[in-house]
């Protein structure tokens, strides 16, 4: 079957092809051929399928953590059953090499699965609190976690199944059924899951995919009970308003502008293999890639040198068959002229390219694999998100100026640190403002499913993975149980002034000495 013929079947299947909708044909940025259409969703079709969802979710809640976990391990088998026709629509849609969508897509995603269907009970499980307070003595305090109703997740179009569905697995398993809105640039692979979940015998609906551009993800905000936002800063600042006029809990993944700063005692042949690796790998367009890198002058010609040889020597064109190529196309088309803008904003304000520095002529989209030295702060390429495969390299005197410098920036998602004195390392990295932190490593903690990973500044709000990553989905619920209790407790009506009283002393003797100051 033809990836046209399986979106538009996907999205037949889905419920939602019919109506007043638009569509949106789907390209393959590598070739600009047309793969497929899908619905630009109105908002009374996204509503129709938030309330679908919002029927199917107490079934999909009752069948417990045990049924929900092997509705997902079902799932993963269909995936890797599956994963050629997967694979194909995935590279197809996006551009990005057959590696990337194995590895940092296909693989997370398995991983997660089993991850969430595995955990998800012990993360969400009731917490018995012991109180401090004496009037609650032979009182049973207990945290439990409950799902909150319909989750809308809404994605962007780098990472499709990794930060779109990714994202759902750990939703799902809290017991709340979730309304995907994927990019409208990348719908096709996300479709395919749902369609998956059809196919397994999922309970009906727990699950749906609604299709369409912007105004689709902000229908979805009006009707779900909590919204899941990956994608850019300025789109994550209005998902956070209108959540905020409907009071309902919202989590952001965001932009990024990571730094890396190589210490004058790193290895450098890692250090440069590292940048090379995850400026370029999907054509940078991660948002955890390394976006700017600061070296400590007495290794920075040595830096430059291997990264201008390891940079030369990358294979882009249209990804085909695995090992074919190393660097894809860019996935959208505006994303291409931002990349340029900020290549050339550099380049008039005196920085040198030494290695790339153009967008191809077509008919695919690409842009060079691309190094910068000469940058600093007033450009562009060093202080906005770039998302494309570039690397500017600047120098600096010290650790602090590189500290400095890395803090110097709206965003805070991921960094990085070389050196081979891993206490200096540390210490460097503990110092940056950012959500996250790597030594002697870059991106690897995004694999760490046991730790949150999450944005701070402009980066986002919340977490995704570890106990954050789930508990997120649920609402908390505080119990307080008595179960042998008098009559009557000590203090109830009617007011009695010897009562009063009695409070007082017990207060006065437990905090009314003054406290002794440190000199
Ligand atoms: P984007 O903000 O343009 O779009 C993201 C999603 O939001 C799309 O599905 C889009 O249709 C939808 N949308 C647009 N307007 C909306 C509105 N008013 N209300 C609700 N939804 C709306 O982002 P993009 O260009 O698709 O993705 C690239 C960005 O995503 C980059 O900035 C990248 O750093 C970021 N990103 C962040 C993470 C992370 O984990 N922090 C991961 C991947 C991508």
């Amino acid at each position: 079957m033809s990836a046209l013929e399986q979106s538009d079947t996907a999205v037949r299947s889905n419920g939602a092809a019919q109506g007043q909708a638009g569509r949106i044909e789907v390209h393959n940025p590598a070739t600009g051929e047309v793969i497929g259409h899908v619905d630009d969703m109105t908002a009374g079709q996204v509503e129709a399928l938030v309330e679908r969802a919002r029927r199917a979710q107490p079934e999909w809640e009752a069948i417990g953590f045990d049924g929900r976990g092997e509705v997902m391990r079902e799932l993963r088998y269909w995936v890797v059953q599956n994963r050629e026709r997967v694979l194909d629509v995935l590279v197809k849609e996006n551009g990005k090499t057959r590696e990337d969508a194995l590895l940092a897509e296909m693989f997370y995603v398995c991983d997660a699965l089993g991850f969430w269907a595995k955990h998800a009970r012990k993360y969400l499980a009731d917490e018995r609190i012991k109180t401090h307070s004496p009037l609650l003595m032979g009182k049973r305090v207990v945290l439990r976690h409950r799902p909150h109703g319909v989750v809308g997740v809404i994605g962007p179009w780098n990472y499709p199944l990794t930060n779109s569905f990714g994202d759902c697995i750990p939703a799902l398993m809290a017991g709340n059924s979730v309304v995907l809105k994927p990019s409208e640039v990348t719908p096709l692979t996300n479709l395919m899951l749902g369609e998956a979940m059809r196919e397994i015998g999922a309970p009906p609906d727990a699950l749906l995919v609604a299709t369409g551009a912007g105004q689709a993800g902000a229908a979805l905000i009006e009707h779900v009970d909590m919204v899941h936002f990956t994608g850019s800063t300025a789109t994550g600042r209005k998902v956070a308003v209108e959540a905020a006029r409907r009071l309902i809990p919202v989590s952001l993944e965001l932009g990024g502008k990571d730094p890396m700063i190589v210490l004058r005692e790193a290895d450098v042949e890692r250090a440069a293999n590292m940048a090379v690796q995850w400026s370029m790998s999907n054509s940078g367009q991660i948002c955890i890639a390394v976006e700017r890198v600061y070296v400590e002058e007495p290794v920075y010609d040595e830096f430059v040198q291997k990264v201008v040889e390891k940079t030369r020597a990358l294979r882009q064109g249209p990804p085909g068959t695995p090992g074919g190529v190393d660097v894809g196309a860019m996935t959208n088309a505006p994303q291409v002229e931002i990349v340029r803008s900020h290549v050339q904003d550099a380049l008039d304000k005196g920085a040198e390219v030494l290695v790339g520095g153009k967008a191809s002529q077509g008919p695919g989209q690409f842009f060079e694999p691309t190094v910068l030295t000469g940058v600093d702060h007033t450009m562009k390429i060093m202080t906005e998100e770039t998302f494309g495969p570039t690397l500017p390299i600047m120098k600096v005197r010290d650790a602090d100026e590189a500290v400095r410098l890395a803090n110097e920036s709206r965003y805070g998602l991921n960094s990085s640190v070389f050196s081979k004195d891993i206490a200096k390392g540390e210490h460097v990295a503990r110092q940056l403002h950012a959500g996250n932190a790597c030594v002697n490593d870059a991106l690897m903690n995004y694999l760490a499913l046991e730790a949150p990973f999450g944005g701070s500044r402009e980066s986002g709000l919340g977490a995704r993975h570890g106990a954050p990553g789930i508990r997120k989905y649920c609402a908390t619920q505080t119990l307080l149980i008595t179960r042998f209790g008098p009559k009557k407790e000590f203090g109830m009506y009617p007011n009695k002034a010897w009562q009063a009283k009695a409070f007082e002393r017990v207060m006065v003797a437990m905090w009314g000495r003054k406290p002794k100051r440190r000199k």
